[in-house]
């Protein structure tokens, strides 16, 4: 694995991720971009920070129709707005509306309270713990699992844990290294290992893929 993520950095670069000033944001990105591009994303966090709704308090007092309305760019608007309000509700009833107070709990109490948030699976609770909160908790996504299949580290219908197990198994604990390596797989799947990939032109080409 460790291979395979220098490879990808030295071909792609630090990919500074989570695109966000706050954790707040970074938080409302995650739920934001499930099952749409990131450009429409950047969109509908425009207009919330536009608007001063960036902030907890602020989501919690707009009217969920409002919101539905500034994040139409988003797609599944009327979704999204209430699972907005679902992890803002959640994020007041258990920590009085402050994210430093979220981040104390131990990493996978606080993944397993996420989990319960209506709205929210393992990807994005998985996206808030390693971006926003700076938990080592691998983010597994369709790039990932993609890649590692058509090396045959995975099967195809290979569940979620079973691929997060795949990485955190052979990787340091670091969330640095997690935050990286996540991007790098993106990055790699957009760009070259897409739906018919280019596999003469990638960084990974000629690797000797073996589980360890
Ligand atoms: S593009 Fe080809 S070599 Fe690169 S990760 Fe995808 S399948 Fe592997």
């Amino acid at each position: 694995m460790r291979l395979i993520y220098g490879k990808l950095y030295k071909h792609f670069g630090p990919q500074e991720w989570w695109p966000a000033e706050t954790p707040f944001e970074v938080i409302v990105g995650a739920i934001l971009t499930q099952n749409t591009s990131w450009s429409n994303v950047e969109k509908a966090i425009a207009n919330l920070k536009k608007n001063r709704l960036l902030t907890p308090g602020a989501l919690k007092a707009i009217p969920v129709s409002r919101l539905a309305k500034l994040i139409r760019s988003s797609g599944y608007y009327n979704q999204k707005a209430r699972k907005l309000k679902n992890f803002t509700r959640f994020l007041f009833q258990g920590y009085g509306g402050s994210l430093d107070k979220m981040f104390q709990d131990d990493r996978l109490i606080l993944r397993g309270k996420l989990l319960e948030v209506n709205g929210i699976g393992f990807e994005t609770a998985d996206s808030i713990l390693l971006y926003a909160a700076n938990m080592p908790m691998f983010v597994v996504d369709a790039y990932t699992r993609r890649i590692l299949s058509r090396h045959g580290l995975i099967r195809p219908d290979a569940s979620y844990s079973q691929i997060q197990d795949y990485f955190m198994d052979n990787l340091k604990n670091d969330a640095g290294l997690f935050n990286e390596f996540h991007a790098l797989i993106v990055r790699l799947g957009k760009e070259i290992c897409k739906t018919a990939p280019e596999c003469g032109v990638c960084p990974l080409k000629g690797i000797t893929w073996e589980v360890s």
